[in-house]
């Protein structure tokens, strides 16, 4: 019998499943609410950066249609505005690259068609579900943040707030000068919240994301409901007053004379309750939905983990698809089993970077300011966060880490 598979959602995860599976001769139907053409003038849906990992992974489905050098960024630089401020450089081993969702997503579904997929366009409700699980060999539920949650229950050992723990005003500016090489800037101001700074291609080449992570009864957190569109000039006096109190290195890279959302519909305001859910739904004819990207897990943007993590794990989904037997409740549990690990230490890992620093963290970050192989690994493990929590889940482990990096150089080739 051919395998067919539903996925409903065509966002990161559900568009690199597609064509995987595309790839590997396994037919795929997407089923999703909007058209590519929607997406040209919507409202920024995010700021994501695609790490080195997931950046291979376009290679290995050839949609890497944004090879060009001048594209990447080469390092995070670590601002904390602390009385003596604290900054340190990390290099990652490979570059990292942001594409605005708006021009990649349409692509990649324009792409998936070009190669003979198939996208179905409508509205899919949890009622839908069973009756599209009917249909197909297995369902994958890829609708992003909002979650079906009758179908697939958030789990409460592993979702431990009720609300957003930052206050998010997002937007992708003009204005803001590059560095050379690029690079992207993770600035803290303590007890207000933190910035990441992120060179973007958009519509028109290069903009900044400024994603500003504000603590909920900080001085920052009005931006996350300031209204642009009542009152433009407003809006970035407001902006860049705060930025030159609390992000200064960021402040000192503006031209205010330039400085502007790069478009109107560039600004994104609200807040995510991270949270981690079921993944696997088996209904009464021993069919399967079983959940992909955000509708597994949510994180909050600080870390940027969410679409790397979607996308990771829609390849694990692809490999064993292709491999199964048979794609049902056992399936589900093996695939979770082989994408837990990464998954949800991206989810552990952010929820400990929202919290107020242990003291061991806080020595960790005060250490990589003197130590640049351990800001180098910390960078590097972006990429792979379940190394990261290896290394910073307790404080015995972030003391190993300080320790091994600490060594002299002759000692740490003898060590590994
Ligand atoms: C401000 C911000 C910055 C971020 N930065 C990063 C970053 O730097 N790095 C990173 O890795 N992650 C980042 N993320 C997270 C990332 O955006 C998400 O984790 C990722 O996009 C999730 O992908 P997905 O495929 O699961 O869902 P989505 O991308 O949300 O896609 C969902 C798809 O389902 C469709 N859909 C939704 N509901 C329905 C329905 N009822 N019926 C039919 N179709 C439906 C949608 O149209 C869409 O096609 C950021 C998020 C935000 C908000």
């Amino acid at each position: 019998m051919k395998r067919e598979i539903g996925i409903v959602g065509a966002g990161v995860g559900g568009l690199h499943l597609a064509l995987y599976l595309q790839k590997h001769g396994v037919d795929a139907t997407i089923i999703t609410d909007r058209e590519p053409h929607e997406y040209r003038h919507s409202r920024l849906l995010n700021t994501v950066a695609h790490h080195h990992v997931t950046i291979a992974r376009e290679d290995y489905l050839g949609i890497d249609h944004w090879s060009k050098p001048e594209l990447f960024y080469a390092y995070h630089d670590h601002y904390f505005n602390f009385p003596q401020p604290l900054h340190f450089r990390g290099d990652f081993t490979k570059p990292s690259r942001a594409v605005d969702y708006r021009i990649y997503l349409p692509v990649l579904m324009e792409e998936f068609m070009k190669r003979g997929g198939r996208i179905e366009y409508r509205r899919v409700d949890e009622v839908d579900i069973p009756v599209l699980a009917a249909r197909f060999e297995l369902l994958v539920v890829s609708t992003g943040k909002g979650g079906f949650g009758q179908i697939f229950p958030y789990r409460p050992e592993l979702t431990p707030f009720s609300q957003p723990q930052r206050r998010l005003c997002v937007g992708l500016y003009n204005g803001v000068r590059q560095t050379n090489p690029m690079s992207v800037t993770l600035s803290v101001s303590p007890g207000h919240g933190e910035m990441i700074v992120i060179p973007t291609v958009t519509f028109d080449g290069i903009a900044t994301a400024l994603l500003m992570e504000n603590v909920p009864g900080g001085d920052l957190e009005e931006l996350a409901t300031l209204d642009y569109a009542q009152d433009r000039k407003h809006f970035l006096r407001t902006l860049l007053a705060k930025l030159e109190r609390h992000h200064p290195t960021t402040f000192d890279r503006i031209d205010p004379a330039q400085f502007d959302l790069a478009q109107e519909q560039d600004l994104l305001q609200g807040g995510v309750v991270p949270t981690v859910r079921n993944t696997t739904a088996e209904f009464a004819d021993g069919k399967c939905a079983i959940a992909l990207g955000d509708v597994h897990s949510v994180v909050d943007p600080m870390m940027g983990q969410g679409a790397n993590m979607a996308s990771y794990a829609a390849f694990v989904l692809g490999e064993e698809i292709v491999k199964g037997d048979a794609l049902d409740v056992r399936f589900c549990e093996k695939v979770d089993l082989r994408r837990q690990d990464r998954v949800l230490a991206a989810s552990r890992w952010t929820n400990m970077m929202l919290a107020p620093p242990s003291p061991a963290l806080g020595m960790l970050l005060g250490t990589m300011g003197q130590n640049k192989l351990l800001a180098d690994e910390f960078t590097e493990n972006f990429n792979y966060p379940e190394v990261q929590w290896d290394r910073i889940s307790t404080p015995q482990r972030i003391q190993a880490w300080i320790d091994r990096t600490s060594a002299p150089h002759e000692q740490r080739i003898a060590a590994a």
